[in-house]
């Protein structure tokens, strides 16, 4: 490609609403632009590496004995409500309706879709399993479109299902597809774990998120040497080895006067004690019931992890009003004991090894010292319910655990029996009955991947592309196409790659030097050779990697240029 026709708009100066790097430098360099909040235009550079990440994505589905097929964006609200999700995915699922009122959405994921296609038409064990997936566009009415393209409200996605006789395919399949994620990350060059995930809306029993390591990741993921990994929502707590209750000094319980007084913080300060002694008492309603939670004072409640406890559907913060009815005092003072209300009490189990706690007196002004769990109160349940913190150690080998922000690109589910319960998919096995089909789900963010790269590979001159996913590998620069020797030469190179098949830019502006390095550093073009009047007197071109210092080129004979260049591109 030559610059001169290339639609390649550059820009100084990012707009200032571009909140990343990689958003700032996606507009710089010309490969995107905001249409409306999440809606993006990809320019042709930008489409070239989006590209080039779709069919590294490709290869390894066809690796893994993938089909590619291509699903409807425009899904009837009728398969949605056989899931039930018509209902509960909210706001986020863009709804429309056609000229005779029939309700449709944009599609956010394909689940459903997919699932109807092969219920249709999948009927023996004989077909099974059975990979499909596809590259398409997805809507999600994200409540805060950011980072760019990353977080967008129409973004580009692989999205592929599994389908299984039973089980034990799935799990030997899902090890298969775990691999393939884990090349894809190897081939776009990123530097990434693979971490342990909860479901959340896709559902299903088991999940592992692919977590490119980043600043500007929205996520954090906790980690150890050992290979353990989790997001920070799933990760584990260890289990103390014991209660040292016992041992501890027991001093009966104490009401303290506390007007006013409702937070940790604001208690704490009051009686002098530290956070660490403290149970904070938390009301919840699952599924319409209420439920106490109690953590550590010092310790975050993890919502994700007591949901999955009672297996509800839903969760939610109580109210003044039930928080009055359960525990007989208003906001601020409620404790685990004299609860005024018959109510599941679920504890931590750091909770369950207090000795001597501060906690609310479930009476308005009045808080409790010397509780001691097992003597004062008697949780129901004993349980991980917790954040993971900072100075935890790893669930599996018990190192100091390690912490890393993390951009989510893909997420591995094993869905199990999910969504053919409810969408009826069966098969019939060699015995001709009948059986639900088990499945998995795979989703990658292929436009997340562009924006994730550039987060990992930048400096203060612009992006810096690997190799495999770079719109182009090499630019060949003429400092002055004025110069009839210096412009031959740099087309004949030019012309030389494109014939060995390399993706080569030719700068032919008629622009300085200076604003042509620029803007290649810029668009992170891998490779740059440069032709000047100077060194071709030598006969020599300059050869530069885009990380590479200038002093660190070097010059090569123009006659074996080429040649060269296709060999360091093939190493
Ligand atoms: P997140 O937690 O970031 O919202 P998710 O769990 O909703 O992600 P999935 O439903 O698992 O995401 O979608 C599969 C992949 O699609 C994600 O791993 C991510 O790479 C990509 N993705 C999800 N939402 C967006 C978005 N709004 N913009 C761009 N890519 C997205
Ligand atoms: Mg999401």
């Amino acid at each position: 490609m030559k610059f001169s026709q290339l639609f390649l708009p550059t820009l100084r100066e990012a707009p200032s609403d571009a909140d990343t790097v990689s958003a700032r430098l996606m507009l710089r360099a010309g490969m995107i632009r905001k249409l409306a909040s999440g809606i993006y235009e990809w320019l042709p550079l930008g489409l070239r590496v989006l590209r080039k990440v779709e069919n590294i994505i490709r290869e390894e589905m066809n690796a893994v004995r993938g089909q590619e097929v291509w699903l409807p964006l425009l899904l009837p609200k009728e398969l949605w409500e056989e899931t039930g999700r018509w209902g509960v995915y909210g706001k986020e699922l863009f709804r429309l309706k056609d000229r005779k009122d029939a309700e449709f959405c944009l599609g956010p994921t394909h689940e459903e879709a997919i699932t109807d296609l092969v219920r249709r038409d999948v009927r023996s064990y004989r077909q099974l399993p059975l990979m499909l997936y596809q590259f398409g566009t997805k809507f999600r009415d994200e409540i805060r479109p950011r980072f760019g393209i990353m977080r967008a409200r129409e973004f580009l996605m692989k999205d592929a299902y599994s389908f299984h006789a039973d089980e034990k395919d799935l799990e030997s399949y899902y090890q298969e597809m775990f691999s393939a994620y884990k090349r894809i990350c190897e081939r776009c060059g990123f530097t990434y774990r693979a971490v342990e995930a909860t479901t959340g809306a896709i559902g299903g029993s088991f999940s592992h998120e692919f977590m490119v390591l980043a600043e500007a990741g929205e996520e954090e993921i906790a980690w150890c040497e050992c290979g353990y990994g989790a997001n920070s929502e799933k990760a584990e707590c260890v289990k103390p080895a014991g209660s040292n209750i016992a041992d501890a000094p027991q001093k009966p319980v104490q009401e303290i006067h506390t007007p006013g007084l409702r937070s940790v913080a604001e208690v704490g300060k009051f009686l002098a004690a530290e956070p660490a002694s403290f149970i904070k008492t938390m009301l919840y309603v699952a599924d319409g019931v209420p439920v106490v939670a109690l953590v550590r004072g010092d310790h975050e409640i993890n919502e994700a992890k007591l949901q999955a406890y009672l297996g509800s559907a839903t969760l939610l913060l109580a109210n003044e009003k039930t928080i009055i009815e359960v525990t007989g005092a208003p906001t601020g003072f409620a404790g685990p004991v004299n609860l005024k209300a018959k109510v599941k009490v679920i504890a931590d189990y750091a909770v369950s090894c207090m000795s001597a706690a501060v906690s609310g007196a479930n009476k308005q002004d009045y808080h409790l010292t010397n509780i001691v769990a097992g003597r004062d109160f008697t949780p129901d349940a004993i349980i991980d319910l917790r954040m993971v913190a900072h100075t935890d150690a790893c669930v599996k080998c018990g190192k100091p655990l390690q912490f890393s922000r993390g951009i989510e690109v893909g997420h591995t589910f094993k869905l199990g029996l999910k969504y053919s319960t409810s969408m009826k998919a069966v098969y019939l096995d060699a015995a001709g009955k009948e059986n639900l089909m088990v499945m998995g789900c795979y989703g990658i963010g292929v436009s997340r991947i562009v924006a994730a790269t550039i987060e990992q590979r930048n400096d203060e001159n612009g992006i810096i592309w690997p190799l495999n996913v770079a719109p182009f590998a090499v630019a060949v620069v003429p400092v002055n196409m004025a110069d009839e020797s210096v412009r031959r030469t740099a087309e004949d190179i030019y012309r030389q790659l494109r014939e060995r098949g390399i993706d080569v830019l030719l700068d032919d502006r008629d622009e300085r030097a200076g604003i042509k390095f620029k803007d290649m550093d810029l668009i992170g073009i891998p490779y740059r050779i440069t032709i000047g009047e100077k060194n071709l007197k030598n006969n020599n071109g300059e050869f530069k990697a885009r990380w590479e210092k200038n002093d660190q080129s070097r010059l090569i004979p123009i006659d074996a240029i080429v040649a060269e260049t296709v060999a360091i591109i093939n190493r």
